[in-house]
């Protein structure tokens, strides 16, 4: 089973549909599991699509990350 970390680091190859079948599966599997991570996958949506648009790179920038990281620690928690 993957955690909240590995979701982060696996979650733009994700939404590329660059994942095997296999690492897609357990990376839903927790998500229907962890409401935190449902929401940072709609926050990191956005925020790419923000960054697409301005900075027209696909890598997140490490502010932005950052504070995604934070966000999910602060949630894994409860
Ligand atoms: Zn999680």
């Amino acid at each position: 089973m993957i955690c909240c970390k590995e979701c982060i680091e696996l979650l733009h190859d994700y939404l590329d549909g660059e994942l095997s079948p296999e690492i897609e599966a357990s990376l839903e599997e927790h998500f229907a599991d962890c409401p935190p991570c449902i929401a940072f996958v709609n926050t990191y949506k956005s925020t790419t699509r923000l960054c697409k648009d301005t900075l027209k790179s696909n890598d997140i920038p490490d502010t932005v990350k950052s504070r995604l990281k934070e966000f999910v620690d602060k949630n894994k928690n409860t």
